[in-house]
């Protein structure tokens, strides 16, 4: 895959990147690896500071940094713009909150083991490799980029081929901000040559965020390397509607949910799940919104849905609805790509979805939901576990003890009550089953790339 900014509006090629050379990717594993020897010696409010300063030079490239997000993958330009302020606020969240995620624990009673005193600690591992996707392009290296430093790591960047800009971007943000020198590179790679990275000695742990076969390999290569490895994979959201839920909020959320990011976010709801009491109902206007929707540039301020962000995605969705139609769904709005050049599909929904269906144990990374009608509760519990996946879910109903139902059963790593499924620095985000191992966010995430040392004292 060339390494290349292509604009999904158009379909024109806007610029090509040449890969670095061997001897570019050793010398930028070197210069991380150096202020890594030089961060693990700083104190958190040097890096704090250093943080702030970044979020700061962040938000003062928000013009300019959210038209690359939508030339780079067509996200619209208002949530281009919420991405970018969205990951100065993490930022700002891990450079104010690593020291008390990472204190020391004391042990209350170290007599019990013969100690005059014992703790835990948290220590920085090293130069932690990303692997990183194309669908939000600043947030997803920053969620991983933001506690890594925080607490004391370094970090080398291998971000999806058609995102080179904002590879290229985040490249020079935290020198610029004051952290040591290479503490953050970006390697212009493709996907072939990440094993080589990942295996270099230097490189202590990964994270991958990304499909489920990328997430396997990564995985496989660390584990024979004894490798940590944090895996975001994909997922196949439930979003479940009982009869007791606000109709019209459940409608205009599940648009929301289904639709954002041009339907290409892990936690979409891809699969929404509704009550027989309320099904005709709910179908009748959740494909009166999603029809409604204004499809088009995404550059332009009313768009509401912008293309697909490659070529090759708008091909695998349109072959999981057409794959559905021939089997027996109906479509009941969409279902056809666009005939315009650039890589639109329209809003899609699709009801009779069965097993024989690629589409109903498939990731449909677009914009196009399922629709079930089930009978009840448990009904719509087995069926939103009947799935590979265990990334999020949400479940909406004014019922306290449907709620407790759902929350407890739903196989998944996060559920969202009366609500749609956002990552939140403040929110551990990670799946079950294959949609993952280890957390992002919150204080889990960024203990996930600390030697985490215990400490005995006679
Ligand atoms: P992808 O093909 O797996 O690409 C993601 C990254 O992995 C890219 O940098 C890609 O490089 C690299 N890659 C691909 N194959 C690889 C391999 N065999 N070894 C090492 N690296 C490899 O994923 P995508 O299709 O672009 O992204 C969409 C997927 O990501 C969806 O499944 C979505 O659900 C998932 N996702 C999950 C989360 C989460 O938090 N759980 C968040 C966002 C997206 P190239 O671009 O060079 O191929």
């Amino acid at each position: 895959m060339a390494i290349a900014t292509i604009n999904p509006a158009t379909g024109e090629l806007v610029a090509e990147f040449t890969a670095h050379t061997d001897a570019e990717v050793d010398a930028r594993i070197a210069e991380a690896h150096a202020a890594y020897l030089a961060m693990r010696t700083t104190d958190f409010a040097t890096r704090s500071a250093w943080m702030h300063r970044a979020a700061d030079l962040l938000e003062a490239d928000l013009d300019a940094a959210a038209k690359m997000l939508v030339l780079e993958m067509g996200k619209t330009i208002t949530q281009a713009r919420g991405e970018v302020l969205k990951c100065a606020k993490g930022m700002r969240f891990y450079a104010d909150r690593a020291e008390e995620f990472l204190s020391p624990r004391a042990v209350d009673d170290p007599d019990t083991i013969g100690a005059s005193s014992a703790e835990s600690r948290y220590q920085p591992l090293g130069v932690v490799l990303a692997v990183m996707p194309w669908n939000y392009p600043l947030w997803q290296v920053i969620r991983f980029a933001a506690p890594a430093l925080m607490a004391g790591n370094a970090g080398v960047l291998k971000h999806a081929s058609n995102v080179p800009q904002a590879a290229i971007y985040l490249d020079t943000l935290f020198d610029r901000a004051g952290f040591p020198s290479g503490s953050f590179r970006s390697l212009l790679i493709p996907a072939s040559r990440v094993e080589g990275v990942l295996r270099d000695r230097r490189v202590v742990a990964a994270t991958l965020t990304g499909s489920e076969p990328a997430g396997r390999s990564v995985a496989s290569i660390a584990g024979s390397e004894v490798k940590h490895a944090v895996l975001e994979l994909g997922g196949s959201d439930p979003f479940i509607v009982m009869p007791s839920a606000d109709l019209d909020a459940a409608v205009q959320t599940a648009v929301a949910s289904r639709t954002t990011n041009n339907g290409q976010a892990c936690i979409n709801a891809k699969r929404v799940i509704v009550h027989a009491d309320i099904y005709e109902a709910f179908l009748e206007r959740f494909t009166a919104a999603m029809d409604a929707l204004v499809i088009g540039d995404p550059m332009d301020e009313a768009t509401e849905l912008g293309p697909l962000a490659t070529e090759a995605g708008l091909h695998d969705l349109d072959e999981l609805v057409v794959d559905a139609r021939e089997h027996g769904a109906l479509i009941t709005t969409g279902g056809e790509r666009l005939d315009r050049p650039g890589w639109f599909y329209p809003a899609t929904v699709i009801t009779g979805v069965t097993r024989d269906m690629r589409l109903y144990a498939e990731e449909a990374f677009g914009p196009a939901a399922s629709v079930f009608r089930v009978a009840d509760r448990e009904e719509a519990l087995s069926l939103a576990n009947d799935t590979t996946f265990g990334l999020s879910s949400a479940v909406w109903t004014r019922d306290a003890e449907e709620e407790e139902y759902f929350v407890n059963g739903l196989d998944a790593g996060a559920v969202f009550v009366n609500g749609m499924s956002i990552s939140y620095p403040e929110l551990p985000l990670g799946g079950v089953k294959d949609s993952g191992i280890g957390r992002e966010l919150s204080a889990e995430g960024i203990r996930e790339f600390c030697n985490l040392k215990s400490v005995w004292r006679g």
